[in-house]
């Protein structure tokens, strides 16, 4: 599926067939691929293809803080940095991060502290730094949700992985994983993420119109579509243990011979 349009908006963002300009039925995913592992200096990795977005997460830690002064005495700190190629969209992005990429950040960090346990880490830092080479809307979600991966491949203990996803309206009608075209020329946009262990939503920004009935059904299809999103996840990281007992398993037989 390739749907990129550039800098006009359409006047309608549904197909006469009924369908999303991209194919997609109303509560219809983008096709997602994770990879998890996939960067050999960093302690975890993940790459995440989800529609026309591709991220890489890396994770380091925990490790010495610089600048120490961040350091906390009680417990360890994350930090995250979201950063966009200038190539990652149509038009030439700064290279500096801008306010975007710093609010961005801070959200996602704001979504994974909860499933840390920090306060076993004092003095020390997780760093975990995302990389959007290509960009089509729901990057801080797709972003939020190869970090959580990330964070697992380097064996960091978590309450739980998380998952994101930004649910919304558009041409009146709710709709789950927003496209780029859909988030800029929709009603509604809102990114959530849901911490499993306690089945909370750790994040729910919203820009936008909706009404409250609209409100509880868009939150119940979020969680739908997230579950599934969860099902991938979980795949993804049983895939790259099962290629390392894969692995052993050969260097054993071998040794054995
Ligand atoms: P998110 O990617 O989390 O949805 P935004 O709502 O800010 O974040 O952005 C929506 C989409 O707009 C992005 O995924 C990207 O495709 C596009 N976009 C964001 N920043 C820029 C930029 N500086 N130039 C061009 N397109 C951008």
């Amino acid at each position: 599926m390739v749907l990129l349009i550039k800098d006009e908006y359409p006047e309608k963002l549904f197909r006469e067939d009924g369908k999303r300009l991209d194919g997609r039925g109303n509560l219809e995913l983008r096709p997602i691929k994770i990879e998890i592992g996939v960067l050999k200096n960093a302690d975890g990795s993940a790459y995440i293809e989800w529609g026309n977005n591709k991220i890489f997460a890396a994770v380091f830690g925990p490790r010495e803080v610089h600048p120490h002064h961040l350091a906390k005495p009680d417990k360890g700190i994350l930090r995250v940095f979201y950063r966009m190629a200038t190539y990652s969209v149509w038009e030439r992005k700064r290279p500096a991060p801008g306010r975007r990429e710093k609010e961005i950040s801070m959200i996602i960090s704001d979504c994974l502290e909860p499933i840390l346990f920090l306060e076993l880490y004092p003095g020390t830092a997780f760093e975990i730094y995302i990389e959007v080479i290509d960009a089509d809307g729901g990057t801080r979600c797709a972003s939020t949700t190869a970090a959580s991966l990330a964070l697992a491949d380097a064996g960091v203990p978590m309450r739980s992985l998380v998952t994101s996803l930004a649910v919304g309206k558009i041409d009146g009608e709710l709709v789950v994983d927003l496209s780029g075209i859909e988030d800029k020329a929709g009603d509604a946009d809102l990114p959530i993420a849901i911490t499993w262990y306690n089945d909370e939503i750790s994040l729910l920004q919203f820009d936008g119109v909706m009404d409250l009935e609209e409100m509880d059904k868009i939150l119940s299809f979020a969680k739908d579509a997230a579950s599934k999103i969860y099902d991938m996840q979980k795949a993804a990281l049983k895939k790259k243990y099962l290629t390392i007992q894969e692995d052993v398993l050969k260097q054993q037989s071998g040794g054995d011979k």
